[in-house]
Protein backbone atom coordinates (compact mmCIF):
# COMPACT_ATOMS: atom_id res chain seq x y z
CA UNK A 1 0.00 0.00 0.00
CA UNK A 2 1.13 3.89 -0.79
CA UNK A 3 2.43 5.22 2.57
CA UNK A 4 1.26 9.29 2.77
CA UNK A 5 3.48 11.39 4.20
CA UNK A 6 2.87 12.66 7.33
CA UNK A 7 0.96 16.45 8.12
CA UNK A 8 3.16 18.54 10.28
CA UNK A 9 1.66 22.29 8.87
CA UNK A 10 -1.60 23.33 7.76
CA UNK A 11 -1.99 25.95 5.40
CA UNK A 12 -5.60 27.37 5.29
CA UNK A 13 -6.38 29.27 2.33
CA UNK A 14 -9.26 31.86 2.38
CA UNK A 15 -10.46 34.30 -0.54
CA UNK A 16 -12.07 37.32 0.88
CA UNK A 17 -14.07 39.48 -1.31
CA UNK A 18 -15.60 42.43 0.66
CA UNK A 19 -16.49 40.03 3.75
CA UNK A 20 -15.63 42.37 6.32
CA UNK A 21 -18.61 41.88 8.72
CA UNK A 22 -17.77 38.29 8.45
CA UNK A 23 -13.75 38.42 9.00
CA UNK A 24 -13.35 39.18 12.64
CA UNK A 25 -15.26 35.65 13.58
CA UNK A 26 -13.92 33.83 10.61
CA UNK A 27 -10.42 34.87 12.08
CA UNK A 28 -11.56 33.55 15.52
CA UNK A 29 -13.39 30.51 14.58
CA UNK A 30 -10.74 29.61 12.13
CA UNK A 31 -7.38 29.98 14.46
CA UNK A 32 -9.44 27.73 16.89
CA UNK A 33 -10.38 24.88 14.53
CA UNK A 34 -6.45 25.09 13.49
CA UNK A 35 -5.59 24.85 17.15
CA UNK A 36 -7.55 21.62 17.82
CA UNK A 37 -5.81 19.48 15.22
CA UNK A 38 -2.77 20.19 16.87
CA UNK A 39 -0.66 20.19 14.44
CA UNK A 40 1.82 23.97 13.02
CA UNK A 41 -0.42 25.79 10.80
CA UNK A 42 -1.04 29.70 8.96
CA UNK A 43 -3.94 31.15 7.79
CA UNK A 44 -3.54 32.45 4.61
CA UNK A 45 -6.40 35.54 3.79
CA UNK A 46 -6.16 36.62 0.17
CA UNK A 47 -8.13 39.41 0.12
CA UNK A 48 -9.09 39.86 -4.07
CA UNK A 49 -9.61 43.42 -4.83
CA UNK A 50 -12.44 44.43 -1.73
CA UNK A 51 -13.83 47.71 -1.46
CA UNK A 52 -14.53 47.81 2.04
CA UNK A 53 -12.52 47.45 5.25
CA UNK A 54 -11.44 43.84 4.42
CA UNK A 55 -8.02 44.51 3.30
CA UNK A 56 -7.10 46.30 6.24
CA UNK A 57 -8.59 44.06 8.79
CA UNK A 58 -6.25 41.47 7.25
CA UNK A 59 -3.24 43.61 7.11
CA UNK A 60 -3.59 44.70 10.76
CA UNK A 61 -4.12 40.81 11.70
CA UNK A 62 -1.03 39.70 9.93
CA UNK A 63 0.87 42.30 11.80
CA UNK A 64 0.01 41.23 15.00
CA UNK A 65 2.89 39.66 17.13
CA UNK A 66 3.34 36.00 16.71
CA UNK A 67 -0.22 36.20 14.63
CA UNK A 68 -0.67 32.73 11.93
CA UNK A 69 -2.47 35.03 9.45
CA UNK A 70 -0.61 35.50 6.20
CA UNK A 71 -2.46 38.40 4.29
CA UNK A 72 -2.12 38.39 0.23
CA UNK A 73 -3.55 41.15 -1.00
CA UNK A 74 -4.73 41.55 -4.98
CA UNK A 75 -4.89 44.71 -6.66
CA UNK A 76 -8.23 43.87 -7.77
CA UNK A 77 -10.97 41.79 -7.86
CA UNK A 78 -10.03 38.10 -9.85
CA UNK A 79 -12.35 35.89 -9.23
CA UNK A 80 -12.71 33.23 -5.87
CA UNK A 81 -10.42 30.85 -8.10
CA UNK A 82 -7.93 32.98 -9.02
CA UNK A 83 -7.60 34.27 -5.39
CA UNK A 84 -7.34 30.41 -4.09
CA UNK A 85 -4.73 29.95 -6.78
CA UNK A 86 -2.65 33.28 -5.77
CA UNK A 87 -3.14 31.58 -1.94
CA UNK A 88 -1.28 28.67 -2.94
CA UNK A 89 1.64 29.92 -4.35
CA UNK A 90 2.49 31.41 -1.00
CA UNK A 91 1.45 28.42 1.14
CA UNK A 92 4.00 26.40 2.99
CA UNK A 93 2.10 23.57 5.21
CA UNK A 94 1.83 19.59 3.68
CA UNK A 95 -1.71 19.82 3.84
CA UNK A 96 -3.76 22.95 2.01
CA UNK A 97 -7.13 23.92 3.27
CA UNK A 98 -9.71 26.13 1.05
CA UNK A 99 -12.72 27.53 2.99
CA UNK A 100 -15.10 30.78 2.16
CA UNK A 101 -14.81 33.26 4.04
CA UNK A 102 -18.77 33.54 4.37
CA UNK A 103 -18.61 31.09 7.19
CA UNK A 104 -21.55 29.16 4.85
CA UNK A 105 -18.72 26.15 5.44
CA UNK A 106 -17.92 25.97 9.18
CA UNK A 107 -14.23 26.25 9.71
CA UNK A 108 -14.82 23.82 12.71
CA UNK A 109 -15.04 21.13 9.92
CA UNK A 110 -11.11 21.63 9.47
CA UNK A 111 -10.10 18.38 11.91
CA UNK A 112 -12.30 16.42 10.39
CA UNK A 113 -10.49 17.02 6.83
CA UNK A 114 -7.30 16.71 8.50
CA UNK A 115 -8.66 13.44 9.64
CA UNK A 116 -9.35 12.12 6.79
CA UNK A 117 -6.31 13.11 4.82
CA UNK A 118 -3.81 11.79 7.38
CA UNK A 119 -6.19 8.29 6.32
CA UNK A 120 -3.62 8.17 2.71
CA UNK A 121 -5.84 10.74 0.73
CA UNK A 122 -4.49 13.51 -1.74
CA UNK A 123 -7.73 15.27 -1.74
CA UNK A 124 -10.12 15.69 0.51
CA UNK A 125 -13.77 17.02 -0.60
CA UNK A 126 -16.98 17.57 1.82
CA UNK A 127 -20.77 17.38 0.67
CA UNK A 128 -22.86 19.83 2.10
CA UNK A 129 -25.25 18.88 4.18
CA UNK A 130 -28.99 20.55 4.24
CA UNK A 131 -27.76 23.10 2.09
CA UNK A 132 -28.59 26.85 2.85
CA UNK A 133 -28.79 28.22 -0.84
CA UNK A 134 -31.85 29.37 -3.13
CA UNK A 135 -33.14 26.51 -4.89
CA UNK A 136 -32.31 27.88 -8.03
CA UNK A 137 -28.62 27.30 -7.02
CA UNK A 138 -29.12 23.76 -5.58
CA UNK A 139 -30.69 22.60 -8.48
CA UNK A 140 -28.41 24.41 -11.16
CA UNK A 141 -25.57 22.53 -8.89
CA UNK A 142 -27.48 19.36 -8.64
CA UNK A 143 -27.58 19.20 -12.72
CA UNK A 144 -24.00 20.02 -12.60
CA UNK A 145 -22.10 17.40 -10.78
CA UNK A 146 -24.54 15.11 -12.43
CA UNK A 147 -22.83 16.25 -15.68
CA UNK A 148 -19.32 15.63 -13.51
CA UNK A 149 -20.07 12.38 -12.19
CA UNK A 150 -21.02 11.41 -15.85
CA UNK A 151 -18.01 12.69 -17.71
CA UNK A 152 -15.43 11.66 -14.77
CA UNK A 153 -16.77 8.34 -13.79
CA UNK A 154 -15.99 9.42 -10.31
CA UNK A 155 -18.58 9.38 -7.76
CA UNK A 156 -17.53 12.48 -6.01
CA UNK A 157 -20.98 14.71 -5.40
CA UNK A 158 -20.27 18.00 -4.74
CA UNK A 159 -18.08 20.09 -6.76
CA UNK A 160 -19.29 23.39 -5.71
CA UNK A 161 -18.47 23.43 -2.05
CA UNK A 162 -15.07 24.72 -1.50
CA UNK A 163 -14.47 23.11 1.70
CA UNK A 164 -11.58 21.05 0.65
CA UNK A 165 -8.58 19.34 1.49
CA UNK A 166 -5.51 19.12 -0.97
CA UNK A 167 -1.72 17.77 -0.02
CA UNK A 168 1.10 19.71 -0.98
CA UNK A 169 1.98 17.70 -3.95
CA UNK A 170 -1.47 18.35 -5.91
CA UNK A 171 -1.38 22.07 -4.86
CA UNK A 172 1.75 22.33 -6.64
CA UNK A 173 0.53 20.23 -9.88
CA UNK A 174 -2.13 22.93 -9.96
CA UNK A 175 0.13 25.95 -10.00
CA UNK A 176 2.16 24.38 -12.74
CA UNK A 177 -0.83 24.28 -15.12
CA UNK A 178 -0.89 28.23 -16.58
CA UNK A 179 -4.63 28.83 -17.97
CA UNK A 180 -6.52 31.90 -16.94
CA UNK A 181 -9.64 29.98 -16.05
CA UNK A 182 -9.69 27.01 -13.26
CA UNK A 183 -12.33 25.39 -11.60
CA UNK A 184 -10.09 24.45 -8.72
CA UNK A 185 -11.51 20.82 -7.65
CA UNK A 186 -11.72 19.65 -10.55
CA UNK A 187 -8.25 20.19 -11.52
CA UNK A 188 -7.19 18.83 -8.40
CA UNK A 189 -9.25 15.60 -8.76
CA UNK A 190 -7.02 15.26 -12.48
CA UNK A 191 -3.71 14.96 -10.20
CA UNK A 192 -5.37 12.82 -7.41
CA UNK A 193 -4.24 9.24 -6.85
CA UNK A 194 -6.73 8.88 -3.92
CA UNK A 195 -10.16 11.36 -2.97
CA UNK A 196 -12.48 10.81 -0.94
CA UNK A 197 -15.63 13.05 0.22
CA UNK A 198 -17.14 13.70 3.90
CA UNK A 199 -19.76 15.31 5.08
CA UNK A 200 -19.98 18.49 6.47
CA UNK A 201 -22.50 20.74 7.63
CA UNK A 202 -23.75 24.02 5.60
CA UNK A 203 -24.74 27.58 7.01
CA UNK A 204 -26.59 29.95 5.51
CA UNK A 205 -24.70 33.05 4.66
CA UNK A 206 -24.79 36.04 7.93
CA UNK A 207 -23.67 38.99 6.20
CA UNK A 208 -23.88 40.17 2.76
CA UNK A 209 -25.02 38.50 0.10
CA UNK A 210 -23.71 36.00 -2.37
CA UNK A 211 -20.53 37.28 -4.47
CA UNK A 212 -21.92 35.58 -7.33
CA UNK A 213 -24.51 37.11 -9.96
CA UNK A 214 -26.28 34.96 -12.22
CA UNK A 215 -23.70 35.66 -15.47
CA UNK A 216 -20.96 35.58 -12.81
CA UNK A 217 -22.43 31.83 -12.16
CA UNK A 218 -22.76 31.22 -16.06
CA UNK A 219 -19.29 31.97 -16.10
CA UNK A 220 -18.57 29.44 -13.61
CA UNK A 221 -19.86 26.76 -15.17
CA UNK A 222 -18.25 27.81 -18.15
CA UNK A 223 -14.93 27.52 -16.54
CA UNK A 224 -15.74 24.32 -14.70
CA UNK A 225 -16.75 22.89 -18.16
CA UNK A 226 -13.87 23.90 -19.87
CA UNK A 227 -11.80 22.75 -16.99
CA UNK A 228 -12.91 19.74 -17.66
CA UNK A 229 -13.36 18.21 -21.01
CA UNK A 230 -13.53 19.30 -24.81
CA UNK A 231 -16.55 16.92 -25.35
CA UNK A 232 -18.55 20.34 -26.20
CA UNK A 233 -16.70 20.49 -29.40
CA UNK A 234 -16.64 17.22 -29.79
CA UNK A 235 -20.21 17.22 -29.49
CA UNK A 236 -20.33 19.64 -32.24
CA UNK A 237 -18.66 17.40 -35.33
CA UNK A 238 -20.37 14.65 -34.01
CA UNK A 239 -23.98 16.47 -34.60
CA UNK A 240 -22.37 17.85 -37.25
CA UNK A 241 -21.74 14.98 -39.02
CA UNK A 242 -25.24 13.33 -38.43
CA UNK A 243 -26.62 16.59 -39.74
CA UNK A 244 -24.51 16.59 -42.73
CA UNK A 245 -25.40 12.73 -43.27
CA UNK A 246 -29.58 13.59 -43.37
CA UNK A 247 -29.26 16.68 -45.26
CA UNK A 248 -27.31 14.70 -48.17
CA UNK A 249 -29.72 11.65 -47.89
CA UNK A 250 -32.51 14.22 -48.32
CA UNK A 251 -31.22 16.11 -50.70
CA UNK A 252 -30.88 12.96 -53.23
CA UNK A 253 -34.04 11.61 -52.26
CA UNK A 254 -35.73 15.00 -53.48
CA UNK A 255 -33.84 14.70 -56.51
CA UNK A 256 -34.91 11.07 -57.23
CA UNK A 257 -37.98 11.88 -56.14
CA UNK A 258 -38.04 14.73 -59.13
CA UNK A 259 -36.86 12.40 -61.76
CA UNK A 260 -39.67 10.38 -60.87
CA UNK A 261 -42.59 12.42 -60.42
CA UNK A 262 -41.42 15.26 -63.09
CA UNK A 263 -40.80 18.96 -62.36
CA UNK A 264 -44.89 19.60 -61.05
CA UNK A 265 -44.22 17.03 -57.92
CA UNK A 266 -41.40 19.38 -57.00
CA UNK A 267 -43.41 22.57 -56.89
CA UNK A 268 -41.28 23.80 -60.26
CA UNK A 269 -37.43 23.68 -59.01
CA UNK A 270 -38.31 24.67 -55.64
CA UNK A 271 -37.69 21.50 -54.33
CA UNK A 272 -34.03 21.20 -56.44
CA UNK A 273 -33.63 24.57 -54.52
CA UNK A 274 -34.18 23.18 -51.12
CA UNK A 275 -31.89 19.85 -51.86
CA UNK A 276 -28.62 22.17 -52.70
CA UNK A 277 -29.74 24.07 -50.13
CA UNK A 278 -29.45 20.75 -47.82
CA UNK A 279 -26.06 19.77 -49.26
CA UNK A 280 -24.69 23.20 -48.25
CA UNK A 281 -26.29 22.83 -45.06
CA UNK A 282 -24.56 19.75 -43.73
CA UNK A 283 -21.09 20.09 -45.43
CA UNK A 284 -20.99 23.65 -43.47
CA UNK A 285 -21.44 21.42 -40.38
CA UNK A 286 -18.83 18.86 -41.04
CA UNK A 287 -16.40 22.23 -41.50
CA UNK A 288 -17.17 23.42 -38.05
CA UNK A 289 -17.31 20.21 -37.02
CA UNK A 290 -13.61 20.12 -37.95
CA UNK A 291 -12.74 23.53 -36.80
CA UNK A 292 -14.06 22.14 -33.22
CA UNK A 293 -11.53 19.51 -33.59
CA UNK A 294 -8.45 21.57 -34.27
CA UNK A 295 -9.92 24.40 -31.60
CA UNK A 296 -10.14 21.84 -28.78
CA UNK A 297 -6.19 20.48 -29.27
CA UNK A 298 -5.32 24.38 -29.81
CA UNK A 299 -7.16 24.82 -26.49
CA UNK A 300 -5.13 21.84 -24.71
CA UNK A 301 -2.11 23.54 -25.95
CA UNK A 302 -2.06 26.63 -25.24
CA UNK A 303 -2.54 25.92 -21.14
CA UNK A 304 0.09 23.24 -21.44
CA UNK A 305 -1.05 21.50 -18.30
CA UNK A 306 1.70 19.32 -17.67
CA UNK A 307 1.70 16.26 -19.59
CA UNK A 308 2.25 14.25 -16.67
CA UNK A 309 2.21 14.55 -13.07
CA UNK A 310 5.41 11.89 -10.82
CA UNK A 311 3.86 12.02 -7.20
CA UNK A 312 7.30 10.43 -6.21
CA UNK A 313 10.21 8.15 -7.82
CA UNK A 314 11.23 5.43 -5.08
CA UNK A 315 14.55 3.61 -5.95
CA UNK A 316 17.20 1.66 -4.33
CA UNK A 317 20.02 4.29 -4.27
CA UNK A 318 19.04 5.44 -0.64
CA UNK A 319 17.32 8.91 -2.24
CA UNK A 320 13.48 8.88 -2.37
CA UNK A 321 13.16 11.37 -4.50
CA UNK A 322 9.80 13.97 -4.31
CA UNK A 323 9.06 15.34 -8.27
CA UNK A 324 6.35 17.12 -8.36
CA UNK A 325 5.55 18.24 -11.83
CA UNK A 326 6.47 17.27 -15.50
N1 LIG B 1 -15.00 35.57 -3.55
C1 LIG B 1 -13.82 36.13 -4.01
N2 LIG B 1 -13.84 36.83 -5.19
C2 LIG B 1 -14.96 36.97 -5.93
C3 LIG B 1 -16.16 36.36 -5.46
C4 LIG B 1 -16.14 35.67 -4.28
O1 LIG B 1 -12.79 36.01 -3.38
O2 LIG B 1 -14.90 37.60 -6.96
C5 LIG B 1 -14.99 34.82 -2.27
C6 LIG B 1 -15.99 35.31 -1.25
O3 LIG B 1 -15.46 36.33 -0.45
C7 LIG B 1 -16.24 34.05 -0.46
C8 LIG B 1 -16.10 32.95 -1.48
O4 LIG B 1 -15.35 33.51 -2.56
O5 LIG B 1 -15.25 33.86 0.53
C9 LIG B 1 -17.44 32.42 -1.96
O6 LIG B 1 -18.26 33.47 -2.38
P1 LIG B 1 -19.82 33.52 -2.11
O7 LIG B 1 -20.10 33.12 -0.70
O8 LIG B 1 -20.33 34.83 -2.55
O9 LIG B 1 -20.32 32.39 -3.10
P2 LIG B 1 -21.52 31.37 -2.87
O10 LIG B 1 -21.45 30.87 -1.46
O11 LIG B 1 -22.75 32.16 -3.14
O12 LIG B 1 -21.25 30.31 -3.87
MG1 LIG C 1 -21.13 31.58 0.23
Amino acid sequence: MFIAPPIHKISVVIPVFNEQESLPALMRRTEAACQQTGKDYEILLVDDGSADDSASQITLAAEAEGSHIVAVLLNRNYGQHSAIMAGFSNVTGDLIITLDADLQNPPEEIPNLVAAAEQGFDVVGSVRQQRQDSYFRKVASRMINRLIQRTTGKAMGDYGCMLRAYRRHIVEAMLNCHERSTFIPILANTFARRATEIPVSHAEREFGDSKYSVMRLINLMYDLITCLTTTPLRLLSVLGSVIALCGFGFAILLVILRFAFGPQWAADGVFMLFAVLFMFTGAQFVGMGLLGEYIGRIYNDVRARPRYFIQRVIRQDGENKEKVNQ
